[in-house]
């Protein structure tokens, strides 16, 4: 989806240290809104979680206690605005399960979270078409170059603006579906924030993260 060309913008940015790439982290959370994806590629060593570290100060989490989740999954970190920033090393995800066991389909779906994903390409068959790619390059011992591309695809007549499936009749004009219309992330991204629909009392329990009950390893 990344190949439509329109909608799709690459800014590239170069940092000379930890702190300068955790400030473009910073820089990147303050255009994102509850519900984005975030991936991030890079070797070992790149400053992946240095960067998800600086989404958490952007959002208002504690910068601190983000670390690579080497021995689980998935790291939560509540934000100040009440929502969560979910930090996924996909590096140890090998199957649908996995995937399943940390309830990926309903974080995504609830877009109350802004989901940072570290070694995406091993789960690239689930991620949502409209998300942010970042990609961290070795320029030298304590040089990186940081490159954000906001993939969105663009929107034809007839059909999703956010995965590009045909409307039915009766549609919005927009999306195809309720998750759609949540994952229009391109929209926050651009600055034109707009709530899909009213935030509702259920987004912010437990349940709406975990339909299942609990029981998350
Ligand atoms: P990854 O998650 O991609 O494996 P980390 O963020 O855990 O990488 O680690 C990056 C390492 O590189 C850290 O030890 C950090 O101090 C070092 N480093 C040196 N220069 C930079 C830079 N410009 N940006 C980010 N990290 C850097
Ligand atoms: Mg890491």
């Amino acid at each position: 989806m990344a190949d439509e060309g329109d909608g799709m913008t690459i800014e590239v940015r170069r940092s000379a240290s930890p702190a300068e790439t955790e400030r473009i982290g910073a820089a990147i959370a303050r255009r994102l809104a509850p519900g984005t994806v975030v991936t991030l590629e890079g070797d070992l060593g790149a400053g992946k979680t240095c960067l998800v570290r600086g989404l958490a100060r952007g959002l208002g989490a504690d910068p601190a206690a983000v670390s690579s989740p080497t021995y689980v999954l998935e790291h939560r970190h509540p934000t100040d605005d009440g929502h969560e920033l979910v930090h996924i090393d996909a590096y140890r995800i090998r199957s649908a399960d996995d995937l399943a066991s940390i309830g990926f389909e309903e974080l995504l779906a609830s877009g109350s979270a802004v989901v940072a994903i570290e070694w995406p390409s091993r789960i690239a068959a689930a991620l949502p078409p409209v998300r942010i790619d970042v990609r961290i390059r070795h320029a030298g011992e304590d040089e990186r170059e940081v490159e954000i591309e906001d993939v969105r695809p663009a929107q034809r007549a007839g059909t999703c603006a956010s995965c590009g499936a045909a409307l039915a009749a009766g549609s919005d004009g927009r999306f195809c579906s309720d998750r759609c219309r949540m994952g229009d992330l391109g929209r926050w991204f651009r600055g034109d924030y707009a709530i899909g629909r009213p935030v509702e009392e259920d987004d912010l329990s437990s349940d709406a993260w975990n339909p299942r009950g609990g029981g998350r390893p």
